[in-house]
């Protein structure tokens, strides 16, 4: 857990750390990255330290959301740009680096060619079964807590299953790198609360994953 007092990102609200301002609201700040991608690379960053979105309380996100729309329109403009890139890493498995919630906004041009998501992770295949399997598993999950906070059900809801990120874990796991610590832990935890341990071994089998 990263102290706002130190973070690089609270510190660059605070104007303490200097930064090539873009754009800035009582909520939120937009500057240029330190390393660009491409000329115009900008940073949209909360006030607020939340290291990331599902940090956030809901009844900030469409602000947050809002102002990263905006920096986008403003970075296409300026830099005369085609196209938009805007991407966000959550976590230090997706990749990030500064642990405070920011979303990246890059401009792209025609004249570069086209890399979008293929660039940052290589597409997977998946057979239909497994497909159905994930898309279960997402939609039965419950979000994070912080994510819950403003949420009030208009009628008392039935508590959904525990989210099984170890399903689409497991397929991820064929791919050709190490298990994560994040991995075994996930899975010592669910052999500890005894969940679904035969469904969880069945979908283990039946998911293939080829390159
Ligand atoms: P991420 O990998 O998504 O956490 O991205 C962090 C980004 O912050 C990287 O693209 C860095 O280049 C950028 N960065 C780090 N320090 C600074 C700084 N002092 N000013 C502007 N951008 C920075
Ligand atoms: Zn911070």
């Amino acid at each position: 857990m990263v102290d706002e007092k130190q973070c690089l990102f609270c510190r660059i609200a605070r104007g303490e750390i200097p930064a090539k301002k873009v754009y800035e609201d009582g909520e939120c700040v937009a500057f240029l990255d330190i390393n660009p991608r491409n000329p115009g690379h900008a940073l949209v960053i909360p006030r607020k330290h939340y290291e990331t979105l599902l940090d956030m309380p809901d009844g900030e996100t469409g602000e947050y959301f809002r102002s990263v729309k905006r920096v986008a329109g403003l970075v296409k403009n300026g830099m005369n740009a085609q196209g938009i890139s805007i991407s966000s890493s959550n976590g230090q498995a997706a990749g990030q680096v500064v642990a405070h919630l920011h979303f990246h906004v890059i401009p792209r041009f025609a004249a570069e060619g086209p890399p979008g998501l293929e660039s940052m992770l290589s597409s997977k295949r998946l057979d239909d079964k497994a497909m159905d399997q994930i898309a279960q598993a997402i939609a039965k999950a419950s979000p994070e807590p912080a994510a819950m906070q403003d949420f009030q059900p208009s009628a008392p809801q039935p508590r959904q299953p525990a989210p099984r990120p170890v399903q689409a874990e497991s397929a991820i796991r064929a791919a050709p790198r190490p298990t994560t610590a994040m991995n075994k832990t996930e899975q010592s935890k669910k052999k500890r609360d005894g969940e679904d341990e035969e469904e969880f071994e069945s979908i283990d089998d039946e998911i293939s994953f080829d390159f």
